[in-house]
């Protein structure tokens, strides 16, 4: 990792970013490491290898990171020069509750949200197929996730599809001739509806108040409604999805959860 002085140093002989807070600096590098895969689909094949951050971001990501900060695009550029290598290679640090209002404000106009939902790899995991260039082809769906710390969150949900073997690639599973096969391992996010997610920690959470309270579905689902979300942050109308958790999402995230995690299971589309 780059010394931070040499870091320093750069924002110091600017003209703009040398006034830029050590907050203003750390706040750019957790908000655009969150947006990593964000950064990157978006990019033209040379400038998708995803241990090397691309020369330029995507605009959205600009305008957002811009507005969050109170600086220009331009000035977000030069700052995005100077620290992409530190952001690239930093872990993803958890948002802090001002993050997801900046998010709110500034990203879901954008097409930005705190929480992206993207298959596991940007390349085809067909062994058999010849293509292994990322994948550029992509579908996103709005979709609404629950939360074990901020509640219902809006997000974007991107598949992304192979044009060589024709197998489309999802959050948690692969559909290819009409077969589902779900990936080996328990995702963070378990997908239990067309545009509800829930974090596999909350489901965890829901099958042990079954086993160990007796709880039912519904009673999960009033739980989370009456102790997890926030009202005043997730407005259904400003989305265009309702936040309503139904017992058949509890139950779906139960089924999910039970299967075998150590071997793909394979699921015939109807
Ligand atoms: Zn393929």
């Amino acid at each position: 990792m780059l010394p931070a002085a040499n870091a320093l140093d750069k924002l110091k002989e600017h003209p703009v970013l040398r006034h830029l807070s050590l907050d203003g600096v750390v706040t750019f590098t957790r908000l655009a490491s969150h947006l990593k895969r964000d950064i990157l689909q978006p990019q033209p094949i040379p400038q998708s290898n995803p241990s090397i951050p691309p020369a330029v971001l995507p605009l959205p990501i600009m305008n957002f990171l811009g507005a969050s900060l109170g600086m220009s695009t331009d000035d977000i550029d030069d700052c995005w020069d100077i620290l992409q290598d530190y952001v690239w290679e930093i872990p993803v640090v958890p948002l802090s509750s001002t993050d997801f209002h900046l998010f709110k404000q500034f990203g879901w106009p954008c097409g930005l949200t705190a929480i992206s939902i993207y298959p596991p790899d940007d390349c085809c995991m067909n062994i058999n197929c010849p293509n292994n260039q990322p994948l550029k082809k992509e579908y996103h769906k709005k979709a609404v996730v629950y939360t074990i710390d901020s509640g219902v969150q809006p997000a974007w949900n991107t598949s992304l599809y192979c044009p060589k073997c024709h197998t489309s690639y999802h959050n948690n599973y692969s559909v290819s001739k009409g077969l589902r096969t779900y990936y080996p391992g328990l995702p963070k996010l378990i997908q239990v509806g067309e545009h509800q997610f829930v974090e596999t920690r909350v489901a965890n959470h829901w099958r042990a108040l079954m086993l160990y309270g007796w709880f039912s579905a519904s009673n999960a689902s009033r739980l989370f409604k009456s102790t997890m979300t926030d009202g005043d942050y997730f407005q259904p109308y400003e989305w265009g999805l309702s936040d309503t958790l139904t017992t058949n999402h509890v139950w779906d995230s139960f089924v999910i959860l039970s299967l075998p995690s150590k071997r793909k299971i394979i699921i015939t589309c109807i």
